[in-house]
């Protein structure tokens, strides 16, 4: 009983945080981003495909992306739960979600919302760029991923919301403080980690 999503702007650290939970938790994450990222490394065709939208900061195709996400979903590690980053990211894909988890007698159980203010995302980004020099952290690239989140991606909160499942966790603090908030806000709905 572990299908989670989590979810924050840019630079919320969810990427970090998603892969120390799915680890203990023992589900795969599945995280778009990272696919683009691979297909784009090995100049596949879907890597051809998606570039420039990456690049750019802008959303690859609702069909297209909801088809890679369903694919990697039917893969036998994540029968029993996965962790999903990245994906849904706007309402339209919340409901190609719902119709594939539905058909399959399933539903998330908690959306992990990583809370962090635009300044500190800005911050935490323009230090990565330095860092890690990704092609999509450029000043005007960055801002555009941040207003495709505020604009598209945060009224998939609201969705969720009202089905009660979101645990909005503050971002700000030392990485193992918000694992532990996120653990304490999974135990409150009786997911647990499975005894290793
Ligand atoms: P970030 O959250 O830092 O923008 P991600 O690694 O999640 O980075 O995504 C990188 C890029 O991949 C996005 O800017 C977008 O172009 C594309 N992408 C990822 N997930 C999706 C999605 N669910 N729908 C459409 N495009 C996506």
């Amino acid at each position: 009983m572990s299908r989670l999503l989590i979810v924050g702007p840019q630079g919320s650290g969810k990427g970090t945080q998603g892969a120390v939970i799915a680890d203990e938790y023992g589900v795969p994450v599945v995280s778009t981003g990272d696919i683009f990222r691979e297909n784009i490394k090995n100049d596949t065709e879907l890597g051809q495909k998606v570039k420039s939208i990456t690049a750019a900061g802008d959303l690859v195709p609702d069909e297209l992306t909801g088809e890679i996400v369903r694919d990697r979903l039917r893969e036998d590690d994540a029968a029993d739960g996965f962790l999903l980053d990245g994906y849904p990211r706007n309402t339209t894909q919340v409901g190609h979600l719902d119709e594939f988890l539905s058909e399959r007698g399933e539903q998330l159980d908690a959306v992990i919302l990583l809370d962090v203010p635009r300044e500190e995302s800005l911050k935490r980004l323009t230090l990565r760029a330095e860092q890690e020099g990704r092609d999509d952290d450029t000043e005007d690239v960055i801002a555009n991923r941040l207003d495709i989140y505020e604009s598209e991606t945060a009224p998939i909160i609201d969705v969720y919301e009202r089905r009660g499942i979101v645990d909005r966790i503050d971002g700000v603090g030392s990485l193992d403080e918000i694992t532990e908030r996120i653990r304490t806000a999974l135990a409150a709905r009786g997911i647990v980690r499975p005894a290793s």
